[in-house]
């Protein structure tokens, strides 16, 4: 049941995480999911030296090794118990595209089903990735290929740590790692916190991939409760909001979600989270031509600004199949940049990242279930599944 809008009256259990594929961790253990007290605690009840969970890690996080029988410090029967016991990567790549500046992308298939776009994104000495927390989008974002056709589940969190660990996979051969997360990929991060917190914590513990919380920005929709919930976590993580549009009627037509949560509420949980954390606020601002790139929108927005410590990334729209939304001109975007920064806002537009390989989220994964249901007459075509409960 859709829970009427109105201030703060979402609670911290209106977002469902009971979807498909979120239960997907229970016994046998599913390594990914196994945080380092809970990987030490099966390590202890095996009977076996606290050291040899210490190893295991070390084999899979540092260097990438997740086949147990590859695990030369272990003797041969424990290697054949980890094997029996753990269940370690299981997705396979559907899909690989590579981008001529670098930026590549993989679609991840797993044997339940679940499936997932997971981007490499290097930039000088840094190597981001951009997860998926969804399989598809329940947000809808009218310009978006991963909101088409709605939400078919959750990832769970060995799922969303396995996008890193093959994306670091990636690099190995050129001695590179994946240095910052954003997730920004398919899905509502917040719409599946339970699953999103359990996997940052793994991503970010030293003995795991140990990525700074600075490094890892959660980028939401907007859902109130949940930034707050996101603010206690003692994790100074970056917040970014997708805003993509200045007032509540423009971002009602472009994010159907957007009903369901006021923009005073989303905006009034943002200074909380920074009143909380003293991370400022990112604002995220996709350009489309003519839509919301216009000098009013620029002033609205530079009023909002106002309200909150925050910074706007401004994003030139890369152009999706199908949908009617066009690409600003390059001086159109700059225009508006400027009068931002002449209201005083920081404002950045963010470099246009892998366009010749359909980088833009959801869109390979759309490719290739277009192609499945044209051949197999739908077979991984789901229903929206509702996210507000
Ligand atoms: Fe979902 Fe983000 Fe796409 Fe909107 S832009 S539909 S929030 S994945």
């Amino acid at each position: 049941m859709l829970r009427p809008r109105s201030s703060n009256q979402e609670t911290s259990t209106s977002v469902t995480n009971d979807m498909p594929f979120a239960t997907a961790q229970s016994a046998p253990l599913h390594f990914f999911a196994a945080d380092v007290s809970a990987f030490d605690g099966h390590v202890r009840q095996w009977g076996w030296p606290a050291f040899r969970a210490g190893q295991v890690r070390d084999w899979v996080y540092n260097k990438l090794i997740s086949d147990p029988s590859a695990m030369t410090n272990l003797s041969k029967l424990d290697r054949q118990r980890l094997t029996e016991r753990v269940i370690f990567d299981r997705s396979t790549i559907a899909a690989r595209q590579e981008s001529s500046d670098g930026t590549e992308k993989l679609l991840l298939t797993w044997p339940n089903g679940a499936n997932a776009e997971t981007v490499m994104i290097p930039d000088g000495p840094r190597n981001t990735a951009c997860v998926s927390s969804q399989v598809g989008c329940p947000v809808g974002c009218k310009f978006c290929a991963s909101g088409l056709n709605g939400v078919k589940g959750n990832l769970s969190a060995d799922q969303i740590v396995e996008q890193i660990f093959r994306l670091n996979q990636l690099l190995q051969p050129s001695g590179r790692r994946i240095t910052n997360i954003v997730f920004m990929g398919m899905g509502e991060p917040l719409a599946n916190y339970a699953n999103v917190m359990a996997a940052v914590r793994i991503i970010h513990d030293p003995q795991c991939f140990n990525i700074g919380a600075r490094k890892i920005t959660i980028s939401t929709v907007g859902v109130p409760s949940r930034m707050r919930e996101l603010a206690e976590e003692e994790l100074p993580l970056n917040l970014a909001i997708s805003l993509h549009a200045p007032t509540e009627k423009l971002r009602r037509q472009l994010i159907p979600w957007a009903e369901h949560f006021a923009l005073d509420d989303i905006l009034d949980a943002a200074r909380y989270y920074f009143d909380k954390t003293g991370r400022e606020i990112t604002l995220e601002y996709i350009l489309l031509s003519g839509v919301n790139d216009q000098p009013e929108h620029a002033r609205q927005l530079a009023k909002l600004c106002k309200t909150l410590r925050a910074n706007v990334n401004l994003i030139r729209y890369n152009e999706v199949q199908g949908l009617p939304f066009t690409r600003p001109r390059a001086e159109d975007v700059v225009r508006f940049q400027d009068a931002l920064r002449e209201a005083g806002v920081n404002a950045h537009v963010r470099k246009s990242r892998g366009r010749d390989i359909s980088a833009a989220c959801g869109q390979l994964r759309r490719e290739q279930v277009k192609a499945a249901e044209e051949t197999e007459a739908g077979a991984l075509a789901g229903v929206a599944l509702p996210v507000i409960a």
